[in-house]
């Protein structure tokens, strides 16, 4: 068998197309949407920031960067949330993470108002989505569910399977994917024989960044690998799954990069273009 490619990339420039024409809308109503993003001054971080700024130009969409000086403090990133909250300018609110070492990453999550929490980032917003409650859905769960609903893949009733439990990709997809009723197992450092859980998998997705975890064997022949891994290595950026075993087995398979990436900037803007139509409806009452 030879797996279909699930191109990231393509479903992103035809997401970014059907979102310009919803911005352009907004406009007319007098509404910008605006996203903020909090983040470090890492190069990584700043090449993120860059990537948004880009997509977001070309659908009419106002980012506004908001570097964290290396020195900052909670209180001062809690200052700065408390603007963005109150400033009707901004319609969604963006904090990359990892935040530092000395800050506590609940607390300033925590402060983003849950109308402008784009990226589901909150425990409130967490707490809604695991109760299957509307919300926003963070990015990276958000382009799993768009890269399966695009390829036709049927999720109700069957089988799946997420590699790591962190709170940012591993947590919501498993919720999302219960939302959609799949039946959800989910694997994690301490899980006894991951092999055994994987070969069952209908749709598997691996988001545990480690480089070459998910071999071949490993992979339901006809299931749907989504990998989520971004592991630079001397050979580039690899995902957690063996592509090409995988191509082999799989009937979908995401490549990194180019799966899972691209859309995860189209679902943060997704997110706020909605933030900024219920405020056009809230200021039209
Ligand atoms: P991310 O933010 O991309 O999800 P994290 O490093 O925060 O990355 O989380 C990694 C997750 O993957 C953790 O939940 C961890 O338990 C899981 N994980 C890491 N290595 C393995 C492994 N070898 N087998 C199963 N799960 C793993």
């Amino acid at each position: 068998m030879t797996a279909i490619r699930m191109d990231g990339r393509l479903l992103a420039r035809q997401w970014l197309g059907r979102m310009a024409a919803e911005a352009g809308g907004l406009r007319r109503e007098g509404i910008v949407p605006g996203l903020a993003v909090v983040g470090g001054e890492d190069p990584a971080a700043r090449q993120y920031v860059l990537r948004m700024e880009r997509a977001a130009a070309s659908i009419g969409i106002c980012v506004r960067a908001c570097p964290l000086p290396a020195a900052a403090d909670e209180d001062d990133i809690l200052g700065l949330l408390d603007e963005l909250n109150r400033d009707d300018d901004v319609h969604g609110i963006l904090v990359q993470q990892p935040l530092g070492a000395h800050i506590d990453a609940r607390s300033v999550l925590s402060a983003i108002d849950p109308q402008k929490d784009v990226d589901g980032a909150s425990p409130a917003s967490q707490g809604l989505l695991t109760l299957g409650l509307p919300s926003y859905i963070p990015a990276t769960a958000y382009a799993v569910a768009v890269l399966l609903e695009q390829y036709g893949v049927a999720v109700a009733g069957r089988e799946a399977v997420v590699v790591g439990r962190s709170p940012v990709v591993g947590r919501p997809v498993a919720a999302l994917l219960l939302q959609r009723d799949a039946t959800v197992t989910v694997c994690h450092r301490r899980t006894e024989d991951l092999a055994a859980h994987t070969r069952r998998a209908d749709v598997l997705v691996v988001a545990a960044g480690q480089a070459g975890l998910v071999r071949g064997d490993m992979i339901k022949p006809g299931a749907a690998v989504i990998d989520v891994g971004t592991n630079v290595t001397d050979s580039g950026t690899v995902g957690d799954v063996v592509f090409e075993e995988a191509s082999r087995v799989a009937g979908w398979v995401t490549p990194v990069p180019g799966g899972v990436g691209p859309l995860t900037t189209a679902a943060i803007l997704q997110n706020t273009i909605r933030s900024a139509r219920r405020r056009a409806r809230q200021l039209a009452r």
